[in-house]
Protein backbone atom coordinates (compact mmCIF):
# COMPACT_ATOMS: atom_id res chain seq x y z
CA UNK A 1 0.00 0.00 0.00
CA UNK A 2 1.29 3.67 -0.93
CA UNK A 3 1.89 5.90 1.71
CA UNK A 4 1.96 9.78 0.64
CA UNK A 5 -0.27 11.63 1.43
CA UNK A 6 1.12 13.32 4.29
CA UNK A 7 -1.90 16.34 4.07
CA UNK A 8 -4.43 14.19 3.26
CA UNK A 9 -4.18 12.54 6.24
CA UNK A 10 -2.35 15.92 7.79
CA UNK A 11 0.19 17.37 10.16
CA UNK A 12 1.12 14.97 12.43
CA UNK A 13 4.77 15.20 12.60
CA UNK A 14 4.59 17.52 15.63
CA UNK A 15 2.50 15.57 16.95
CA UNK A 16 3.51 12.59 19.57
CA UNK A 17 1.54 9.47 18.70
CA UNK A 18 -1.18 8.91 21.30
CA UNK A 19 -2.47 5.63 22.63
CA UNK A 20 -4.83 3.37 21.32
CA UNK A 21 -7.00 3.98 24.43
CA UNK A 22 -6.65 7.24 24.04
CA UNK A 23 -8.26 6.83 20.16
CA UNK A 24 -11.01 4.31 21.25
CA UNK A 25 -13.03 6.59 21.89
CA UNK A 26 -14.69 9.62 19.48
CA UNK A 27 -13.44 12.70 18.44
CA UNK A 28 -10.99 14.68 21.27
CA UNK A 29 -12.42 17.44 22.88
CA UNK A 30 -10.08 20.80 22.58
CA UNK A 31 -11.31 22.79 25.24
CA UNK A 32 -9.61 26.01 23.91
CA UNK A 33 -11.65 25.86 20.75
CA UNK A 34 -14.08 28.66 21.83
CA UNK A 35 -15.64 29.48 18.18
CA UNK A 36 -19.42 28.52 16.80
CA UNK A 37 -18.31 26.08 13.72
CA UNK A 38 -20.33 26.80 10.88
CA UNK A 39 -19.31 24.64 7.89
CA UNK A 40 -19.98 26.49 4.61
CA UNK A 41 -20.13 24.88 1.10
CA UNK A 42 -17.30 26.25 -0.98
CA UNK A 43 -19.02 25.55 -4.24
CA UNK A 44 -22.53 27.61 -2.79
CA UNK A 45 -20.54 31.10 -2.14
CA UNK A 46 -18.68 30.70 -5.64
CA UNK A 47 -19.51 28.14 -8.19
CA UNK A 48 -16.74 28.95 -10.16
CA UNK A 49 -14.61 27.03 -7.58
CA UNK A 50 -13.55 23.58 -8.86
CA UNK A 51 -13.18 20.26 -7.29
CA UNK A 52 -11.42 17.26 -7.83
CA UNK A 53 -12.69 15.52 -4.68
CA UNK A 54 -10.59 12.14 -4.53
CA UNK A 55 -11.97 10.37 -1.09
CA UNK A 56 -15.31 10.58 -2.51
CA UNK A 57 -13.53 7.61 -5.88
CA UNK A 58 -11.56 4.87 -5.52
CA UNK A 59 -8.40 6.86 -6.78
CA UNK A 60 -6.82 7.90 -3.19
CA UNK A 61 -4.75 5.88 -0.32
CA UNK A 62 -7.61 3.64 0.34
CA UNK A 63 -8.67 2.19 -2.65
CA UNK A 64 -11.95 3.55 -1.90
CA UNK A 65 -14.38 6.13 -1.39
CA UNK A 66 -14.10 7.45 2.09
CA UNK A 67 -16.58 10.71 1.42
CA UNK A 68 -20.21 9.59 0.59
CA UNK A 69 -20.37 13.09 -1.38
CA UNK A 70 -17.84 15.28 -3.94
CA UNK A 71 -18.40 17.96 -1.49
CA UNK A 72 -16.21 20.86 0.30
CA UNK A 73 -16.79 22.73 3.05
CA UNK A 74 -14.68 25.14 5.65
CA UNK A 75 -15.84 27.67 8.39
CA UNK A 76 -17.36 30.56 7.08
CA UNK A 77 -14.48 33.17 7.41
CA UNK A 78 -12.33 30.25 6.15
CA UNK A 79 -14.56 29.85 3.06
CA UNK A 80 -14.82 33.64 2.43
CA UNK A 81 -10.93 33.98 2.80
CA UNK A 82 -10.58 31.26 -0.10
CA UNK A 83 -13.35 32.94 -2.28
CA UNK A 84 -11.11 36.31 -2.11
CA UNK A 85 -8.05 34.23 -3.61
CA UNK A 86 -9.65 33.00 -6.15
CA UNK A 87 -11.25 36.15 -7.22
CA UNK A 88 -7.97 37.65 -7.12
CA UNK A 89 -6.18 35.10 -9.02
CA UNK A 90 -8.37 35.76 -11.87
CA UNK A 91 -6.22 38.52 -13.18
CA UNK A 92 -3.35 36.33 -13.81
CA UNK A 93 -5.59 33.62 -15.45
CA UNK A 94 -6.31 30.88 -12.75
CA UNK A 95 -8.80 29.96 -10.56
CA UNK A 96 -8.99 26.99 -7.18
CA UNK A 97 -9.22 23.58 -7.91
CA UNK A 98 -9.71 22.07 -4.44
CA UNK A 99 -9.25 18.59 -3.39
CA UNK A 100 -10.72 18.88 0.38
CA UNK A 101 -11.59 20.46 3.10
CA UNK A 102 -13.52 19.77 6.11
CA UNK A 103 -13.14 16.19 6.89
CA UNK A 104 -15.55 14.46 9.52
CA UNK A 105 -13.19 12.76 12.26
CA UNK A 106 -14.42 9.47 11.85
CA UNK A 107 -12.39 9.49 8.85
CA UNK A 108 -9.02 10.48 10.44
CA UNK A 109 -10.09 7.82 12.77
CA UNK A 110 -10.75 5.49 9.50
CA UNK A 111 -7.05 6.72 8.15
CA UNK A 112 -4.81 5.89 10.96
CA UNK A 113 -7.25 2.16 11.34
CA UNK A 114 -5.71 1.55 7.69
CA UNK A 115 -2.17 2.41 8.17
CA UNK A 116 0.30 0.43 9.38
CA UNK A 117 2.14 0.68 12.63
CA UNK A 118 5.49 1.89 10.83
CA UNK A 119 3.90 4.08 8.67
CA UNK A 120 1.59 5.89 11.29
CA UNK A 121 3.99 8.37 11.77
CA UNK A 122 2.33 10.40 8.31
CA UNK A 123 -1.04 10.19 9.39
CA UNK A 124 -3.14 12.10 11.54
CA UNK A 125 -3.57 10.50 15.14
CA UNK A 126 -6.95 10.77 15.35
CA UNK A 127 -6.11 11.03 19.52
CA UNK A 128 -5.06 14.82 18.53
CA UNK A 129 -7.83 15.37 15.22
CA UNK A 130 -6.62 17.28 12.66
CA UNK A 131 -7.34 20.95 11.18
CA UNK A 132 -8.81 19.22 8.48
CA UNK A 133 -11.28 18.12 11.37
CA UNK A 134 -11.70 21.64 12.63
CA UNK A 135 -13.21 22.61 8.98
CA UNK A 136 -9.80 25.20 8.81
CA UNK A 137 -7.53 23.47 6.67
CA UNK A 138 -7.73 23.08 2.38
CA UNK A 139 -6.03 21.03 0.08
CA UNK A 140 -5.58 22.53 -3.39
CA UNK A 141 -4.32 24.08 -6.67
CA UNK A 142 -4.83 25.85 -9.53
CA UNK A 143 -5.98 25.60 -12.75
CA UNK A 144 -6.19 27.65 -15.99
CA UNK A 145 -9.41 29.57 -16.96
CA UNK A 146 -8.70 29.99 -20.21
CA UNK A 147 -8.44 25.79 -21.20
CA UNK A 148 -9.99 24.51 -17.63
CA UNK A 149 -6.74 22.08 -17.04
CA UNK A 150 -4.89 21.38 -14.04
CA UNK A 151 -1.47 23.66 -13.36
CA UNK A 152 1.70 21.70 -13.04
CA UNK A 153 3.18 21.78 -9.88
CA UNK A 154 6.66 20.75 -8.84
CA UNK A 155 5.22 18.00 -7.88
CA UNK A 156 1.41 16.02 -7.51
CA UNK A 157 -0.45 16.51 -5.10
CA UNK A 158 -0.38 14.17 -2.02
CA UNK A 159 2.58 13.27 -3.31
CA UNK A 160 5.48 12.42 -0.32
CA UNK A 161 8.49 13.42 -1.56
CA UNK A 162 11.23 16.79 -1.86
CA UNK A 163 9.60 17.74 -4.66
CA UNK A 164 6.59 18.81 -2.27
CA UNK A 165 8.01 21.03 -0.21
CA UNK A 166 7.63 24.56 -0.75
CA UNK A 167 11.39 25.63 -0.55
CA UNK A 168 12.38 22.74 -3.48
CA UNK A 169 14.21 24.41 -6.25
CA UNK A 170 14.39 21.25 -8.76
CA UNK A 171 11.07 21.57 -11.31
CA UNK A 172 11.09 24.40 -14.34
CA UNK A 173 10.33 27.79 -13.55
CA UNK A 174 7.05 28.06 -14.69
CA UNK A 175 6.08 24.92 -12.13
CA UNK A 176 7.92 26.40 -9.32
CA UNK A 177 6.18 30.20 -10.36
CA UNK A 178 2.97 28.33 -10.43
CA UNK A 179 3.67 26.76 -6.59
CA UNK A 180 4.78 30.47 -5.67
CA UNK A 181 2.05 32.43 -7.01
CA UNK A 182 -0.96 29.82 -4.97
CA UNK A 183 1.13 30.72 -1.92
CA UNK A 184 1.15 34.29 -2.29
CA UNK A 185 -2.67 33.91 -3.16
CA UNK A 186 -3.62 31.87 -0.28
CA UNK A 187 -1.41 33.67 2.58
CA UNK A 188 -2.71 37.28 1.42
CA UNK A 189 -5.72 36.22 2.90
CA UNK A 190 -4.37 34.70 6.42
CA UNK A 191 -3.83 31.20 4.60
CA UNK A 192 -0.30 29.50 5.93
CA UNK A 193 1.53 26.90 3.55
CA UNK A 194 2.38 23.77 5.39
CA UNK A 195 6.09 23.66 4.40
CA UNK A 196 6.26 20.31 3.30
CA UNK A 197 3.04 20.43 0.76
CA UNK A 198 2.23 23.07 -1.23
CA UNK A 199 -0.50 22.07 -1.51
CA UNK A 200 -1.96 22.33 2.21
CA UNK A 201 -3.02 25.59 3.73
CA UNK A 202 -4.44 26.00 7.19
CA UNK A 203 -6.30 29.01 8.00
CA UNK A 204 -5.21 31.12 10.55
CA UNK A 205 -7.98 31.10 13.25
CA UNK A 206 -7.56 26.83 13.09
CA UNK A 207 -7.14 26.82 16.66
CA UNK A 208 -10.09 28.60 17.60
CA UNK A 209 -12.57 25.76 16.06
CA UNK A 210 -13.46 22.31 17.52
CA UNK A 211 -12.80 18.68 16.36
CA UNK A 212 -15.95 17.93 14.51
CA UNK A 213 -17.41 14.43 13.20
CA UNK A 214 -20.63 15.93 11.37
CA UNK A 215 -21.30 13.70 8.16
CA UNK A 216 -21.15 15.33 4.99
CA UNK A 217 -24.71 14.07 4.10
CA UNK A 218 -26.40 15.93 7.46
CA UNK A 219 -24.48 19.51 6.10
CA UNK A 220 -27.50 21.09 4.26
CA UNK A 221 -26.44 23.08 0.74
CA UNK A 222 -28.36 25.87 1.05
CA UNK A 223 -28.56 26.99 4.41
CA UNK A 224 -25.01 26.87 5.18
CA UNK A 225 -24.22 28.58 2.14
CA UNK A 226 -26.17 31.20 0.21
CA UNK A 227 -28.05 28.63 -1.50
CA UNK A 228 -31.41 28.86 0.32
CA UNK A 229 -31.26 32.91 -0.54
CA UNK A 230 -30.78 32.33 -4.28
CA UNK A 231 -34.55 32.53 -4.68
CA UNK A 232 -35.49 35.53 -2.63
CA UNK A 233 -35.31 38.90 -4.78
CA UNK A 234 -35.31 40.98 -1.98
CA UNK A 235 -36.25 44.11 -3.46
CA UNK A 236 -39.69 42.52 -4.63
CA UNK A 237 -40.10 40.80 -1.55
CA UNK A 238 -42.76 41.87 1.23
CA UNK A 239 -41.33 42.54 4.42
CA UNK A 240 -43.30 41.37 7.52
CA UNK A 241 -42.43 42.32 11.32
CA UNK A 242 -43.20 39.06 13.39
CA UNK A 243 -42.44 41.33 16.56
CA UNK A 244 -44.90 42.46 19.56
CA UNK A 245 -44.51 45.77 20.65
CA UNK A 246 -42.38 45.73 23.76
CA UNK A 247 -44.58 48.14 26.51
CA UNK A 248 -46.22 47.77 30.33
CA UNK A 249 -48.86 45.38 28.33
CA UNK A 250 -46.31 42.80 27.52
CA UNK A 251 -47.17 39.53 28.99
CA UNK A 252 -44.12 37.62 30.84
CA UNK A 253 -44.22 34.50 32.57
CA UNK A 254 -46.18 33.89 35.63
CA UNK A 255 -43.31 33.09 37.85
CA UNK A 256 -41.80 36.61 36.07
CA UNK A 257 -40.22 38.84 38.81
CA UNK A 258 -41.16 41.56 36.30
CA UNK A 259 -42.15 42.25 33.34
CA UNK A 260 -40.83 45.55 30.99
CA UNK A 261 -39.97 48.77 32.43
CA UNK A 262 -38.66 51.72 30.66
CA UNK A 263 -37.72 54.35 33.12
CA UNK A 264 -37.26 58.04 31.85
CA UNK A 265 -33.90 59.65 32.55
CA UNK A 266 -34.59 62.42 30.09
CA UNK A 267 -37.49 64.03 27.95
CA UNK A 268 -37.16 67.83 27.46
CA UNK A 269 -35.48 71.15 26.69
CA UNK A 270 -32.17 71.31 27.93
CA UNK A 271 -29.86 74.22 28.68
CA UNK A 272 -27.80 74.14 25.78
CA UNK A 273 -31.02 74.69 24.00
CA UNK A 274 -31.84 71.57 22.20
CA UNK A 275 -34.52 68.81 22.89
CA UNK A 276 -33.05 65.75 24.73
CA UNK A 277 -34.93 62.27 25.34
CA UNK A 278 -33.26 59.02 26.75
CA UNK A 279 -34.77 56.16 28.61
CA UNK A 280 -33.50 52.61 30.70
CA UNK A 281 -34.72 49.79 30.30
CA UNK A 282 -35.26 46.54 32.46
CA UNK A 283 -36.44 43.00 31.68
CA UNK A 284 -36.18 39.20 32.11
CA UNK A 285 -35.20 37.77 29.19
CA UNK A 286 -38.01 35.66 28.32
CA UNK A 287 -41.42 37.94 27.72
CA UNK A 288 -43.02 39.49 24.86
CA UNK A 289 -41.16 38.41 21.11
CA UNK A 290 -37.84 36.62 22.72
CA UNK A 291 -35.45 33.79 21.42
CA UNK A 292 -34.49 31.00 23.79
CA UNK A 293 -30.69 30.15 23.44
CA UNK A 294 -29.65 26.27 23.98
CA UNK A 295 -27.88 27.28 27.32
CA UNK A 296 -32.02 28.01 28.80
CA UNK A 297 -32.19 24.34 28.81
CA UNK A 298 -29.58 22.12 28.04
CA UNK A 299 -26.21 22.48 30.27
CA UNK A 300 -23.00 23.80 28.33
CA UNK A 301 -25.33 24.62 25.53
CA UNK A 302 -24.63 28.07 22.93
CA UNK A 303 -25.90 30.90 25.09
CA UNK A 304 -27.75 34.29 22.61
CA UNK A 305 -24.16 35.87 21.73
CA UNK A 306 -23.02 32.88 20.50
CA UNK A 307 -25.49 31.78 18.14
CA UNK A 308 -24.72 31.57 14.36
CA UNK A 309 -26.54 33.55 12.19
CA UNK A 310 -26.72 30.53 10.08
CA UNK A 311 -29.31 29.63 12.90
CA UNK A 312 -31.34 33.23 13.11
CA UNK A 313 -31.70 33.81 9.08
CA UNK A 314 -33.17 30.98 7.46
CA UNK A 315 -35.78 29.92 4.86
CA UNK A 316 -39.09 28.96 7.38
CA UNK A 317 -41.74 26.87 6.82
CA UNK A 318 -45.28 27.39 8.60
CA UNK A 319 -47.24 24.72 10.08
CA UNK A 320 -50.86 25.37 10.90
CA UNK A 321 -52.83 23.98 13.53
CA UNK A 322 -55.39 26.54 14.09
CA UNK A 323 -58.59 24.14 13.17
CA UNK A 324 -56.97 21.48 16.02
CA UNK A 325 -56.11 24.40 18.77
CA UNK A 326 -59.82 25.13 18.10
CA UNK A 327 -61.28 22.49 19.66
CA UNK A 328 -58.69 21.76 22.09
CA UNK A 329 -56.49 24.65 23.71
CA UNK A 330 -53.91 22.85 24.93
CA UNK A 331 -53.33 20.95 21.47
CA UNK A 332 -49.82 19.44 20.47
CA UNK A 333 -48.26 19.20 16.99
CA UNK A 334 -48.00 15.46 15.84
CA UNK A 335 -45.65 13.30 13.76
CA UNK A 336 -49.12 12.80 11.63
CA UNK A 337 -49.74 16.81 11.52
CA UNK A 338 -46.10 16.82 9.73
CA UNK A 339 -46.95 13.97 7.77
CA UNK A 340 -49.76 16.21 6.29
CA UNK A 341 -47.58 18.86 6.04
CA UNK A 342 -45.09 17.10 3.87
CA UNK A 343 -47.71 15.49 1.48
CA UNK A 344 -49.23 19.02 0.25
CA UNK A 345 -45.98 21.10 0.53
CA UNK A 346 -43.14 18.64 0.09
CA UNK A 347 -40.17 17.21 2.18
CA UNK A 348 -39.25 20.09 5.05
CA UNK A 349 -36.09 21.59 3.87
CA UNK A 350 -32.39 21.21 5.77
CA UNK A 351 -31.64 24.33 7.71
CA UNK A 352 -35.02 25.60 7.85
CA UNK A 353 -37.09 27.34 10.94
CA UNK A 354 -39.94 25.71 12.10
CA UNK A 355 -43.05 28.02 12.87
CA UNK A 356 -45.95 26.95 14.64
CA UNK A 357 -49.26 28.96 13.67
CA UNK A 358 -51.76 27.97 16.72
CA UNK A 359 -54.18 31.18 15.92
CA UNK A 360 -53.37 32.40 19.73
CA UNK A 361 -51.63 35.89 18.03
CA UNK A 362 -55.41 37.18 17.94
CA UNK A 363 -55.80 37.12 22.07
CA UNK A 364 -51.99 38.89 22.53
CA UNK A 365 -51.53 40.54 25.06
CA UNK A 366 -54.80 39.42 26.77
CA UNK A 367 -53.07 37.65 29.67
CA UNK A 368 -56.44 35.38 30.84
CA UNK A 369 -56.78 34.46 27.13
CA UNK A 370 -53.03 34.35 26.10
CA UNK A 371 -51.80 31.68 28.69
CA UNK A 372 -54.84 30.65 30.11
CA UNK A 373 -54.46 32.27 33.58
CA UNK A 374 -54.13 35.83 34.25
CA UNK A 375 -52.81 34.49 38.43
CA UNK A 376 -49.37 36.38 38.50
CA UNK A 377 -46.74 34.11 40.66
CA UNK A 378 -48.67 30.97 39.69
CA UNK A 379 -48.08 28.82 36.44
CA UNK A 380 -49.51 25.35 37.22
CA UNK A 381 -53.07 26.37 35.36
CA UNK A 382 -51.61 27.36 31.73
CA UNK A 383 -53.30 26.48 28.37
CA UNK A 384 -52.43 27.31 24.80
CA UNK A 385 -51.09 24.89 22.66
CA UNK A 386 -47.82 23.81 21.14
CA UNK A 387 -45.36 21.36 19.44
CA UNK A 388 -45.08 17.80 20.70
CA UNK A 389 -41.86 16.34 21.90
CA UNK A 390 -41.87 13.51 19.01
CA UNK A 391 -42.92 16.21 16.43
CA UNK A 392 -40.30 18.57 17.60
CA UNK A 393 -37.67 16.19 18.20
CA UNK A 394 -38.16 14.58 14.48
CA UNK A 395 -37.92 18.45 12.91
CA UNK A 396 -34.55 18.14 14.45
CA UNK A 397 -33.28 14.72 13.91
CA UNK A 398 -34.90 13.83 10.46
CA UNK A 399 -34.91 17.62 9.08
CA UNK A 400 -32.53 19.24 9.77
CA UNK A 401 -34.31 22.78 11.40
CA UNK A 402 -32.16 25.00 12.82
CA UNK A 403 -35.07 27.15 15.10
CA UNK A 404 -38.11 26.39 15.84
CA UNK A 405 -40.94 29.51 16.51
CA UNK A 406 -44.48 29.91 18.04
CA UNK A 407 -47.12 32.14 17.95
CA UNK A 408 -47.53 31.40 21.80
CA UNK A 409 -45.53 31.99 25.06
CA UNK A 410 -44.03 28.57 24.71
CA UNK A 411 -42.88 25.91 22.37
CA UNK A 412 -44.13 23.82 25.21
CA UNK A 413 -47.78 23.74 25.53
CA UNK A 414 -49.27 25.42 28.62
CA UNK A 415 -49.34 22.37 30.97
CA UNK A 416 -45.84 21.16 30.40
CA UNK A 417 -44.14 20.70 33.53
CA UNK A 418 -40.79 19.04 32.29
CA UNK A 419 -40.49 21.26 28.66
CA UNK A 420 -39.82 18.37 26.75
CA UNK A 421 -39.84 20.56 23.80
CA UNK A 422 -37.22 22.64 25.13
CA UNK A 423 -35.30 19.94 26.40
CA UNK A 424 -35.03 17.95 22.99
CA UNK A 425 -34.55 20.96 21.26
CA UNK A 426 -32.06 22.54 23.21
CA UNK A 427 -29.57 19.54 23.84
CA UNK A 428 -29.61 19.66 19.99
CA UNK A 429 -28.48 23.31 20.00
CA UNK A 430 -31.61 24.82 18.95
CA UNK A 431 -32.88 27.78 19.57
CA UNK A 432 -36.56 28.38 20.04
CA UNK A 433 -38.55 31.88 18.89
CA UNK A 434 -41.62 32.57 20.75
CA UNK A 435 -44.56 35.25 21.09
CA UNK A 436 -43.95 35.01 17.37
CA UNK A 437 -46.56 37.93 16.28
CA UNK A 438 -48.98 37.89 12.70
CA UNK A 439 -47.96 34.23 11.83
CA UNK A 440 -51.37 34.71 9.80
CA UNK A 441 -49.46 36.60 7.21
CA UNK A 442 -47.39 33.58 6.31
CA UNK A 443 -47.40 31.30 3.72
CA UNK A 444 -46.90 27.49 4.41
CA UNK A 445 -43.83 27.78 2.31
CA UNK A 446 -41.16 30.66 0.68
CA UNK A 447 -40.83 32.99 3.76
CA UNK A 448 -37.71 33.79 4.65
CA UNK A 449 -37.15 34.66 8.24
CA UNK A 450 -34.99 37.14 10.12
CA UNK A 451 -34.39 36.95 13.58
CA UNK A 452 -31.98 39.10 15.30
CA UNK A 453 -31.69 39.05 19.36
CA UNK A 454 -30.29 41.43 21.35
CA UNK A 455 -26.68 40.02 21.84
CA UNK A 456 -26.62 39.86 25.28
CA UNK A 457 -23.12 38.22 26.61
CA UNK A 458 -24.16 34.84 28.33
CA UNK A 459 -27.49 35.32 27.83
CA UNK A 460 -30.43 32.42 28.02
CA UNK A 461 -32.76 34.75 25.51
CA UNK A 462 -33.16 37.69 24.81
CA UNK A 463 -35.88 40.27 23.01
CA UNK A 464 -36.01 39.29 19.70
CA UNK A 465 -36.51 41.39 16.19
CA UNK A 466 -37.85 38.66 13.57
CA UNK A 467 -39.18 40.16 10.45
CA UNK A 468 -40.21 37.83 7.73
CA UNK A 469 -39.08 38.21 3.73
CA UNK A 470 -42.33 37.00 1.32
CA UNK A 471 -41.48 36.72 -2.27
CA UNK A 472 -44.31 38.87 -4.46
CA UNK A 473 -45.09 35.35 -5.83
CA UNK A 474 -46.48 33.88 -2.92
CA UNK A 475 -50.13 33.83 -1.12
ZN1 LIG B 1 -38.05 31.94 26.68
ZN1 LIG C 1 -39.16 28.92 25.90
Amino acid sequence: MRIHLACALALVLTSPPASAAATAAGPPRDPTAFREPELVELVTLDATIRLDVRYARADNFTGRAVYPQARVFMQRPAAAALVRAHRALREQGYGLLVFDGYRPWTVTKLFWDLTPADQKVYVADPAKGSRHNRGSAVDLTLFELATGHEVKMPSAYDEAAERAHVTYEGGTEAERAARDLLIDAMSREGFFVYPYEWWHFDWKDWRDYPILDIAFESIPAGAAGTGGWTQLDLASARAIDLTWTFDEKTPYWPTSPSGFELRQLSYGPTPGGYFYAANSLCAPEHGGTHLDAPIHFAEGGATVDQLSLSQLIAPAVTLDVRPQARGDRDYRLTLEDLAAWERRNGRIPAGAVALLRTGWGERWPDRKRYLGSDVRGDASDLHFPGFGAEAAAWLVRERGVVALGIDTASVDHGPSRAFEVHQAIMKAGVPAFENVARLEDLPETGAYIVALPMKIAGGSGAPLRIVAFVPSGSR
